[in-house]
């Protein structure tokens, strides 16, 4: 199979971190038998320094060519970075939002793992983390509070701030089916996370759901709280398969549940849209206060391409290859300096994806 990824290696940490993510892919390629052909993009600060602006519409237009998207970080350290006196919607961070919109990536995919090798990472009490956790946090990313109507009046004398939360039935369906399809390839399992006894856009969100639910029979659904699903994440976080829920809920669980799993080195995320197309990236920023010195963890940004391998090219045995590597090297005891413990062996961001790729077979 020919595999078109186009790939934003961004800044700070991002350079480090995708060449080791493209390690791992190219030798999934030879493995496997694929061809890997990159097109690599500017964005961000890497955009800025060529172009005056974070995204261009040209490398929207070759991202929207390829099958699938893989990016690093993008920003820089906003005290001491030349891009943070431009602008608001010139700075780095601008580029992120406008390829999320014009690629139309709706559905933002957190896979949260604790590994049984990283649990003394994991602030839980040993016998709640025991066995470990594996669950995966579908929020919508295009709706919802985040981009409702927004304004700040004075009425009255008194300065007043409105936000609304809005959602019709399309984006709610299109979301639940995202998740719907993602629980088929795990546990089939979805908590699908509301406030429905406060709200109405959660009222509408649990009708549509439980109708998309419909469709797929043998995926059990569950309706929780937005409250209760924050006390849940922390007090029994095994009984979760797929999360699913709207933008700000998503936005708060999904670092709740990243924290649980200790670092932040270790967390991939996707993006994806209605077709097939996903834009990949690890979960941490560009850590700036890291960049350049070899020590960065590529674990995440690996993970993430195994994600691609999953959800854009249904590659799910060399997804699977990429996930079995990084446990086998976590279990021999390899570790980069974020996620180093007493007794196991310290190596760089390099030699990390040496090893990880070393064990695709
Ligand atoms: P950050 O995630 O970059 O860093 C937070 C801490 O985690 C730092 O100590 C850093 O060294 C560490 N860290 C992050 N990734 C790591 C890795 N792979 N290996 C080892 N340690 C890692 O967050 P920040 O410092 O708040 O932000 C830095 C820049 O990143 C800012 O410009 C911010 O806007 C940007 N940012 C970008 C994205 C993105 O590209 N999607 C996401 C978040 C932040």
């Amino acid at each position: 199979m020919n595999l078109k990824i186009g790939v934003i290696k961004g800044d700070g940490i991002g350079p480090e971190i995708v060449t080791e993510a493209m390690k791992v892919l190219d030798k999934v390629g030879e493995v496997y038998g694929h061809t890997m052909d990159y097109d690599q993009l500017l964005m961000g600060g890497a955009s800025i320094d060529v172009h005056g602006v974070p995204l261009t519409d040209d490398t929207i237009r070759r991202a929207k060519d390829c099958d699938a998207v893989l990016m690093g970080s993008i920003g820089g350290d906003a005290k001491t970075s030349p891009w943070y006196q431009l602008e608001p919607d010139k700075r780095p961070e601008a580029g992120l939002l406008k390829i999320r919109k014009a690629l139309n990536l709706f559905a933002n995919l957190r896979p949260a793992v604790l590994y049984e090798e990283l649990k003394g990472a994991c602030p839980l009490k040993e016998e709640i983390t025991e066995g470990g956790f594996d669950m995966m946090i579908m929020r919508e990313l295009t709706g919802g509070l985040y981009f409702g109507e927004r304004k700040t009046v004075e009425e009255n004398g008194v300065m007043t701030a409105y936000d609304s939360l809005t959602y019709n039935e399309n984006e709610i369906r299109r979301i639940a089916k995202r998740a719907f399809d993602i629980a088929m390839k795990r546990r089939r399992k979805v908590t699908s996370v509301d406030k429905a006894n406060v709200l109405d856009s959660s009222r509408l969100w649990r009708k549509v759901v439980e109708k998309v639910a419909g469709d797929y029979p043998e995926v059990t659904l569950e309706h929780m709280l937005v409250d209760n699903c924050a006390m849940q994440l922390v007090k029994d976080p095994k009984q979760f398969d797929v999360i699913l829920t709207e933008n700000m809920f998503g936005d708060i669980l999904s670092d709740e549940a990243s924290m649980v799993t200790g670092s932040i080195g270790m967390l991939a995320s996707a993006s994806l849209n209605e077709t097939k197309f996903g834009l990949y990236e690890p979960s941490g920023g560009s850590a700036p206060d890291i960049a350049g010195k070899g020590i960065a963890n590529p674990i995440a940004t690996i993970l993430s391409a195994a994600m691609m391998l999953r959800f854009s090219f249904d590659l799910d045995a060399e997804a699977d290859a990429i996930e079995k590597a990084v446990a086998e090297v976590l279990r021999e005891g390899w570790r980069t300096i974020d996620i180093m413990s007493e007794g196991k062996n310290q190596v760089g961001t390099e030699k990390m994806g040496d090893l990880i790729a070393g064990h695709i077979a």
